[in-house]
């Protein structure tokens, strides 16, 4: 595509292995990206400093970069048990060391062997907070966002620094974090019977992690839907669910009433699940995605989470969207206004 188009800058966001059918290994995919980018000496690279598996990609491909990266946050963690990539140095091989993860293989890393470890960043992230909607600083712009979790902290700050170098204005780009709502799949809220729901898509261990984890910092009960479908778009393996940490729903602090298993392979995330130490009473399988959402919905919480893989995500959204505008419908006009979602 770099043979037809001029870009005048790339952004590279993480690489996380994602739909080992679709794709192939994560290795093939990085290799295919930084080989298209050898000699593009016209462009520029807007690169993640926290992610170890593109510590290489200046040097290899001879593009001049900039990093965007976070410094300390409140959130990190000191090891990692979680599956993840880039457990290895992509100079010398060597197992990399790491003074704290952000989350996956992002974090402050350092190879003992060859001295390889994270390039200074150009655009720093710090003060973050997610209480649960993200607020930072970026150099010295302080940003607010209506998204939630850290990835998506990430996506703001790399966006940020790919305007900034656009040359657009500090209070265009903070205008424009803080405007930007959450689209579907994508932490998107709504409220029925008065609690809000919130849809998001999954599709791979990190991500599935991540939202664990977000879940978490949320206070509160939460009633979980997860529907788990394995049609050609979603990938038809769907091995990933092991790699998760699903452990997580298992410990007092994720605060989880119930969990409804829906979708085509119900079971299989059911006995997930099972296995990740949640008690099987908590626990129902509802294949029908209509009935599982309305069942979810009727659990003692104070949030719901609606959880899909790809192809069940549009028809999850139909039925929200249309119990969200029935109740509105049933409302005295007076309560409407405060009901409405995003
Ligand atoms: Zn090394």
């Amino acid at each position: 595509m770099l043979n037809e188009i001029k870009p005048q800058a790339l952004l590279v966001t993480n690489f996380f292995r994602d739909q080992l059918d679709r794709y192939g290994e994560l290795d093939n995919t990085i290799r295919l990206i930084r080989d298209a980018l050898k000699g593009k000496s016209d462009l520029e690279l807007i690169l993640n400093a926290d992610d170890p598996l593109q510590a290489d990609f200046a040097q290899q491909t001879g593009v001049k970069a900039w990093y965007y990266g976070f410094t300390e946050t409140t959130y990190d963690e000191l090891t990692s048990e979680l599956s993840r990539e880039g457990r290895f140095c992509v100079v010398c091989g060597h197992e990399l060391e790491y003074q704290r993860y952000h989350y996956a293989q992002l974090g402050k890393y350092h190879c003992p062997a060859c001295n390889n470890q994270n390039p200074h960043p150009d655009f720093t992230g710090h003060d973050l907070q997610m209480n649960p909607e993200i607020s930072f600083v970026i150099n010295e712009l302080d940003v607010q966002s209506p998204y939630q979790g850290f990835y998506n902290a990430y996506n703001i700050l790399a966006a940020a620094a790919m305007a900034k170098r656009l040359g657009i204005s500090d209070p265009i780009i903070k205008q424009a974090i803080f405007n930007y709502q959450p689209r579907a799949g994508r932490m998107e809220k709504f409220i029925i019977g008065g609690k809000p729901c919130r849809l998001i898509l999954v599709k791979n261990p990190a991500g599935f992690n991540q939202i664990l984890q977000m879940m978490t910092q949320d206070p509160g009960r939460k009633s979980l839907f997860i529907a788990l479908n394995d049609n050609a778009a979603d990938g038809r393996d769907i091995s990933w669910i092991w790699d998760a940490e699903a452990e997580i729903l298992a410990r007092t602090e994720a605060g989880l009433a119930e969990v409804v298993c829906s979708g085509q392979r119900s079971g299989d995330m059911a006995l997930r699940i099972k296995y990740a130490g949640v008690d099987t009473a908590r626990i129902r399988i509802i294949s029908g995605l209509q009935e599982g959402i309305e069942q979810t919905l009727k659990i003692e919480s104070e949030t719901a989470y609606i959880l899909c893989t790809y192809t069940a995500l549009f028809a999850c959204r139909k039925i929200l969207v249309k119990m969200q505008a029935q109740q509105q419908e049933t409302m005295p006009e007076y309560q409407r206004s405060r009901a409405g979602g995003s």
